[in-house]
């Protein structure tokens, strides 16, 4: 038997004084058959530093040689599809070559939603705009498109990938790029762009939605840039986020990076890996897709950015292909239960209770709490509570069903026990944001442990009369067991509240089996 140890360092010159930190990764072949032997190596560092455009940059190096591709995202702020999935694709792993990935280039621009960097002036603000021109000087322009350039020059890319979002999809609306692949000319993009083309749009049913290939990467683009004059095979790939959740983008863009990567025999995993190998960290996936509101997805994102974690948005079709098998647990928020029903279908349906059983945690809010429910024909019937939704006759009004209560309200709610151990140090009657949660009592149903209050409702909203008197003193935070996992319903919106991002994250963790 042999052992062999291969350690692969980053092989150009590399006089980045950022590089932080380098991971060696070695990786054992025992055999008889002596065989090409590799250990991916990965490196990290920070460009512009110092300045207020520093990003991060990682390099995995699979220790074979192969092509080198650069990926960069969010290069226009307001296009975070790109940069989210650029902070995905960075962890998987490499046969051969070297994958190189910048995936939140325009931090600022993202941290404020903006397609241009804030406080440039108008002839710099667009970065896209900032890189070596056809015909033009052989210098970008400005901190960051300079700093990029320089990281990418040395890198000395065969392919680069830049991925981006338009606002409307380019066959609907000819105005915009969105849904398109612009690449450049030449026989190595013709022989995967049609690949690429044809694997992400099987997954898209209107034709008009379809992504298309364009021509020819605009001026001052980095894509052009790198084409032009370090003959990289060069291309942007643009998603819509019109109408479209987070993750049916970033999906969209992984889908065509994997294509890509693979037909270039540079990885063999699978095209859903969000998260990295290592588990240290706590991992939550938050559903955006049919039947939620956008108001959810976007505070969990604040209620978590300052935290020790990994938040991915998650759809129906990654939850059919086991993504939730990544994840501590899983995040239903507000919206409507049975259209976030209707969107998983019976197969999406089974495959979130065969996470929960199997350990994974479930954390309903409002909507959320009324998917986990027992008492309708649709719901997950995970949590061993029903909801106040009768259809009533109100005098003088007509037949109307009992969840609704209204628009937006704050109302009080008071932690047992119990819902101080799990959420924390939350001391009397305090004021929470309410929207139509759900009226929670038990279903006593055979087989499914009874769930235990956590909190209660310390006033009401109502909008008829039969409402009255229904809400107050019902559960606000209910917990319970489903197989091996833990299941925490919330009707109320806590999540809006930054005095209670303590709260959510307490009640994240508890249902994670974080603590
Ligand atoms: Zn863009």
């Amino acid at each position: 038997m042999k052992k062999l140890i291969f350690i692969a360092w980053p092989s150009d010159p590399f006089n980045y004084r950022s590089v932080q930190r380098l991971i060696i990764i070695t990786v054992l072949w025992v055999g008889f058959i002596l065989q090409a032997v590799a250990a991916e190596t990965l490196s990290s560092g920070v460009l512009a530093k110092g300045t207020q455009w520093e990003t991060a940059f990682y390099r995995r190096d699979s220790g074979v040689a192969g092509p080198v591709v650069l990926v960069t995202g969010g290069i226009h702020g307001n296009e975070p599809a790109g940069a989210r999935a650029a902070d995905q694709i960075r962890h998987w792993p490499l046969k051969k070559g070297r994958l190189i990935v910048v995936p939140r280039a325009n931090i600022p621009g993202l941290k404020a939603g903006t397609r241009y960097m804030p406080g440039e002036s108008k002839l710099l603000h667009n970065l896209n705009r900032n890189f070596p021109m056809t015909d033009g000087e052989l210098a970008a322009k400005g901190v960051l498109a300079t700093t990029l350039w320089e990281f990418v020059e040395s890198s000395e890319p065969d392919w680069l990938i830049d991925l981006h979002e338009g606002i409307d999809f380019h066959q609907i609306n000819s105005e915009s790029v969105g849904s398109s692949i612009i690449d450049v000319k030449g026989e190595a993009a013709e022989s995967v762009v049609p690949r690429m083309l044809q694997v992400v749009n099987a997954e898209i049913s209107d034709p008009k939605k379809k992504l298309v290939r364009l021509r020819y990467p605009v001026n001052g683009s980095l894509a052009r840039a790198a084409h032009e004059r370090l003959q990289a095979v060069s291309m942007i790939l643009e998603t819509t986020s019109k109408d479209q959740p987070m993750s049916t983008r970033t999906r969209q863009h992984r889908l065509m990076m994997h294509t890509l990567l693979g037909q270039l025999g540079m990885i063999d995993g699978p095209a859903h890996l969000l998260l990295p190998a290592d588990k240290s960290e706590l991992r939550i996936a938050v559903y955006d897709a049919g039947g939620v509101g956008k108001r959810g997805p976007r505070n969990l994102d604040r209620v978590f950015s300052k935290t020790k974690s990994l938040m991915r948005r998650v759809g129906v079709a990654d939850i059919r292909d086991g993504v939730l098998g990544q994840f501590d647990l899983v995040i239903f928020p507000g919206g409507s239960g049975s259209k976030q029903a209707a969107a998983l279908e019976e197969e999406g349906r089974e495959v979130v209770k065969q996470f929960v059983e199997a350990g994974g945690g479930y954390m309903g809010i409002c909507a959320g709490a009324f998917l986990a429910a027992s008492n309708y024909s649709w719901s997950l019937g995970i949590s061993n509570h029903k909801t106040f939704c009768e259809t009533i006759d109100v005098s003088g009004i007509g037949r109307k069903s009992m969840w609704f209560r209204g628009g937006s309200a704050p109302v009080t709610m008071e932690l047992t026990d119990e819902g101080r151990t799990i959420l924390g140090d939350f001391d009397g009657i305090f004021e929470v944001r309410y929207q139509n949660g759900p009226i929670m009592s038990p279903m006593d149903r055979q087989g499914l442990g009874n769930f235990r209050s956590l909190a209660h409702f310390r006033s009401e909203v109502s909008k008829y009369k039969p409402q009255e008197g229904t809400m107050i003193n019902t559960p606000a935070v209910i917990v319970g067991e489903y197989g091996d996992g833990r299941v925490l319903c919330i009707s109320p919106h806590p999540e809006s509240t930054d005095a209670l991002n303590r709260l959510v994250q307490n009640a994240v963790r508890w249902t994670a089996r974080r603590r």
